[in-house]
């Protein structure tokens, strides 16, 4: 059979059984099926790193952590969102964005018509500051290399920078937030690669200390932004 064939069929198939919600483009079904094709490999170095960064002690945070946050979702996710560093409660779970903060984000990614496990979330800093204290130059220096990687074996269409931190060390600048948000970036993963793009907005740690009318519309407009380039429907 051929391939645009097979992503034709693909494309009909997903979008029978999910009500019309997948995308018809044969050219998006095409990406998809490559991407499940990629995933099981990625999988497995994604699992190689975890271990690496579970007995990594490259910074003090290493001797300090009750557990590592390395991460976690899809492994050929389209979209990776990256927040700041893991706090309490990720730190007692070992898992990114489980507490407060983590339900306002599963409620944004299911507003988006998607569901966790489609998407890959993570942090620059891989064990949590004590008293969620703002992440220490050497203490990113020291651990990005973890995410770089991350990045590359997953190879996102986009990343979402959860948070000033984030946004400022991916885009290796040091504007705030307010000028950052809303817009897309370029995240340039190394020499000879393609640059993936980046779209800044709020922390949801910020969005649940700020939780205004103005300021959830903000988010959401970003996240309308990330599915248009995504070519992805906004759910009515
Ligand atoms: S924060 Fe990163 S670099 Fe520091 S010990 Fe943890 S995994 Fe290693």
């Amino acid at each position: 059979m051929d391939f645009n064939k097979a992503a034709q069929q693909h494309a009909e198939m997903e979008n029978f059984f999910s009500g019309g919600f997948a995308a018809k483009d044969p050219q998006i079904a095409r990406k998809k099926i490559e991407r499940d094709k990629r995933a099981e490999q990625a999988k497995n170095e994604l699992e190689k790193l975890n271990q690496e960064v579970n007995s990594c002690r490259k910074c003090e945070l290493g001797g300090q952590r009750t557990n590592d946050v390395p991460g976690e979702g899809h492994p050929a996710a389209r979209i990776m969102f990256i927040g700041e560093a893991p706090g309490a409660d990720e730190d007692a779970q070992g898992r990114p964005f489980v507490g407060r903060a983590g339900k306002l984000l599963d409620k944004i990614i299911a507003a988006m018509g998607l569901k966790r496990e489609d998407v890959f979330i993570g942090n620059i800093l891989k064990c949590r500051p004590p008293e969620n204290r703002d992440p220490k130059a050497e203490e990113v220096f020291s651990c990005l290399p973890y995410l770089q990687r991350q990045i590359e074996i997953i190879q996102p269409d986009i990343i979402v920078a959860l948070g000033a931190h984030a946004a400022r060390t991916l885009l290796e600048n040091t504007k705030s937030i307010g000028q950052l948000r809303g817009h897309i970036h370029e995240y340039y993963p190394g020499l000879g690669r393609p640059a993936i793009r980046l779209l800044a907005t709020y922390h949801p740690a910020y969005l649940l200390r700020s939780y205004t009318h103005e300021n959830r519309l903000r988010v959401w407009e970003d996240m309308k932004k990330v599915l248009a380039e995504l070519d992805l429907p906004v759910p009515e």
